[in-house]
């Protein structure tokens, strides 16, 4: 039986770059001892409160159908923490509540593409973009970023890619570089948008991990909330990367439509994970501060591990739990480094040429070990450059 061309061909061919990851589990499995920096997820576990509320809602018997859209209170949460966060006027009729940031980001593509329409977006990226913007049967189309601009995207590389495009995805705090996009590189952005009638889909899971720099949402901008889907989601911001439960914010038509493709593929979310995301977001700031102290502290080690050196430079890491090295002063590739830093310190990061081919000559640094396991990994992987060079 023939399967569909769609579903074969998702991931587009090619290597996707997980080798050492994979090869790196290997080694565990074997039992060898490998730190590892690869996975974007924390070393805590979602809140024990956060369990408790999870726990007492299915233990009161919220286990049955939820409602498809979200349930009322979480979408009115979700609405209130928008609006004062961006300043933009949002209802509950502009949220719903999805299984994660992952499907809100193939909702929201599928809301705004047809098939063969070109969805843009920007290289360094998220590794599952491109697939899911096949997924949708959309057209691929990578922007490049570059590290000599600390992977600010130009607005003007944009424009040149941006005619008869239908839309296009940003992610800041970035996955994976660290960076958080500025005001001028959003305005920039929105321009485009405005000029060539493009959807912007806006990926901002990382919204509660600013080192450096302010958090913008773009539907703030002028004019832009009309073309802006916002994708958030729970399991950055509060540790609950298991309970599949995050949000798209998007004009009310929009989200009429996005609902009546969840009654058709999700069936939303269960109520007893939507009880504990509203217990979660009840708690708010503070919690959000305590869940992303850890990446805090670890940025700050690592700005203490590579000071005073000159071969392993980093891109401004100003939010997310990520940290951009730039290695090409050894002479490796990010995949070649990566690999021999596996195979003689047994430290597993994730090469640069994952993430497509701007961030070629880097390593991602995933700041998601405990911090005495982090500072000695760090001061290894900058041992191990030196003596390379
Ligand atoms: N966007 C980015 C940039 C991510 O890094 C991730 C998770 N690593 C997601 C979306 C999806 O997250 P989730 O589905 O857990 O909300």
């Amino acid at each position: 039986m023939e399967q569909s061309n769609k579903i074969t061909t998702l991931l587009g061919g090619g290597d996707d770059g997980w080798g050492i990851f994979l090869k790196s589990r290997r080694m565990i499995d074997e039992g060898i001892p490998v730190i590892e920096l690869t996975v974007g997820e924390h070393d805590i576990r979602t809140h024990p409160d956060i369990l408790k509320a999870m726990h007492n809602a299915a233990i009161g018997g919220h286990t049955g159908y939820a409602m498809v859209p979200g349930n009322t209170d979480l979408r009115q949460a979700v609405a209130t923490r928008v609006q004062e966060r961006t300043g933009v006027p949002t209802t509950m009729d502009n949220v719903l509540i999805t299984p994660g940031g992952q499907s809100a980001l193939f909702s929201s593509h599928l809301a705004v593409c047809d098939e063969g329409d070109t969805a843009l977006y920007i290289d360094p990226y998220y590794a599952t973009y491109p697939a899911t913007l096949r997924a949708v049967g959309a057209i691929p189309q990578t922007i490049p970023a570059h590290a000599v601009d600390n992977f600010q995207p130009r607005a003007e590389e944009i424009a040149k890619h941006a005619a008869g495009a239908k839309s296009l995805l940003i992610n800041s705090p970035n996955n994976p570089t660290g960076v958080v996009y500025s005001r001028a590189t959003l305005n920039g952005i929105a321009d485009v948008c405005r000029t060539h009638d493009l959807w912007l889909i806006s990926d901002e899971v990382y919204d509660t991990q600013i080192w450096q720099g302010e958090h913008i949402c773009p539907r703030a901008l002028p004019d832009m909330a009309k073309r802006t889907l916002v994708v958030g989601s729970m399991s950055k911001s509060y540790a609950m990367t298991g309970s599949r439960i995050g949000w798209i914010v998007a004009p009310v038509a929009v989200i009429e439509n996005l609902i009546n493709l969840a009654t058709h593929t999700t069936y939303g979310v269960p109520g007893f994970i939507q009880d504990a995301a509203l217990y979660a977001l009840g708690r708010g700031a503070p919690l959000e501060v305590e869940i992303a102290a850890p990446f805090k502290r670890r940025r700050e080690i690592a700005m203490d591990v590579l000071a005073g050196q000159n071969v392993v430079k980093h891109v401004p890491c100003m939010g997310a739990m990520y940290l951009m090295l730039d290695i090409r002063a050894t002479g490796l590739t990010g995949e070649g480094f990566a690999d021999a830093l596996l195979e003689a310190e047994h430290i597993a990061t994730m090469p640069g040429e994952s993430f497509g081919t701007s961030a070629a000559g880097h390593l991602r640094v995933a700041m998601t070990v405990n911090d005495e396991a982090f500072r000695e990994a760090l001061e290894r992987l900058v041992e191990f450059a030196k003596s390379l060079t």
